[in-house]
C-alpha cells in the first residue's frame, strides 16, 4: 500500500516505565499525537531498550510484550500490548538498509517497554502492527543518523517511524523528589538538542561535543533514538518541533519531537 502524503515521524521521551499506567501532561501529549496521526499501516519503533552490538529487526507475526525492568509493581508486569507484528515491514527495512539488519525471532526480542509504555497511549487499541529496530551499540551518532536518513522513505508508505528514549537520561543522578525539576546541566543539554532539532537536525552529531554530553548521556542509548528521527527530518528536508517538553526527577528530560507530515 502506498500513500502520496507522508506520515509524521516522532521521538518520544518515555521516562519511567510507570508512565504506561499513568495519565499526566506527557502521556496526554502522546495520546494527542497518536490521535492526530490516525491509523498508520505500521509503526517502526527504535527503542533505547534494544541496545545490542548489531542492527536487528523484529519479523515475528505476534511479538511478545517484554517486561525488561525490575523493582516495579505487579500491575506493570501485567501490562500486555498485543499489537501484531509486520513481517512485510521487516522485509522492507531489510531491503532499505545496507548492511541489512539481522532478522530477530520471538526467542530474541519482541516489544520492550521503551516501545509499549509509549504505544499504550499513542495507539491504545494495539491495532497498529509494530516492528522494532535495534540500536547498534558498537556505533556512534553518525551511524544512527545515517540509518534514520535511510528510513525516511517509509513515511511515504504509511509507516510511522517512532524513536523512544530520553534526550537527558542520567539514572545515577536522579532526584526522586524533583518532579518537574531539572539540573542546570540537564536543561542546558535539552535546550542544545532543541536548537539543533528545530533548525538543522542533520547536525545533531554536534551534541556529542557539547560540554554537558557526559552528564546528560553517561551511556548514550536513550539519546540515540533521537538521531534516527533527526535523520528522517534531515532526509525529508524539514525540521522537527517539540510537542511536549520539560525535565523530570532532575536528571531526565521528557522532551518529545514531531517531524511534521
Ligand atoms: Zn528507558
Amino acid at each position: 500500500m502506498t500513500s502520496t502524503s507522508p506520515l509524521p515521524a516522532a521521538f518520544i521521551g518515555h521516562g519511567s516505565p510507570l508512565n504506561a499506567l499513568e495519565r499526566n501532561r506527557f502521556t496526554d501529549a502522546w495520546r494527542s499525537f497518536g490521535a492526530s496521526v490516525g491509523r498508520p499501516r505500521a509503526v517502526l519503533a527504535i527503542s533505547a531498550h534494544w541496545y545490542v552490538p548489531l542492527t536487528a529487526v523484529t519479523a515475528m507475526a505476534e511479538p511478545r510484550t517484554i517486561h525488561d525492568f525490575g523493582g516495579f509493581p505487579d500491575e506493570l508486569f501485567a501490562v500486555q500490548y498485543p499489537a501484531p507484528g509486520s513481517p512485510d515491514l521487516a522485509a522492507e527495512v531489510v531491503s532499505l538498509l545496507d548492511p541489512a539488519p539481522v532478522v530477530a525471532d520471538d526467542h530474541e526480542w519482541g516489544l520492550d517497554h521503551g516501545t509499549w509504555s509509549v504505544l499504550v497511549h499513542v495507539f491504545p487499541d494495539a491495532d497498529v502492527p509494530v516492528v522494532q529496530l535495534s540500536i547498534d551499540a558498537s556505533q556512534g551518532i553518525e551511524h544512527h543518523l545515517a540509518i534514520g536518513r535511510a528510513l525516511a522513505p517509509l513515511r511515504h508508505s504509511g509507516v510511522l517511524v517512532l524513536g523512544s528514549g530520553n534526550v537527558v537520561h542520567n539514572l545515577g543522578r536522579i532526584d526522586w523528589a524533583g518532579e518537574d525539576q531539572g539540573y542546570d546541566w540537564a536543561l542546558r543539554f535539552d535546550a542544545a538538542a532543541r536548537e539543533i532539532m528545530t533548525t538543522r537536525p542533520g547536525d545533531l552529531a554536534e551534541l556529542v561535543d557539547h560540554p554537558d554530553f557526559r552528564a546528560a548521556a553517561p551511556t548514550p542509548e536513550h539519546l540515540w533514538p533521537l538521531a534516527y528521527i533527526a535523520g528522517v527530518a534531515d532526509a525529508a528536508g524539514v525540521v522537527a518541533e517539540p510537542f511536549v517538553e520539560g525535565p523530570t526527577m532532575g536528571s531526565l528530560t521528557m522532551t518529545s519531537y514531531v517531524v511534521p507530515a
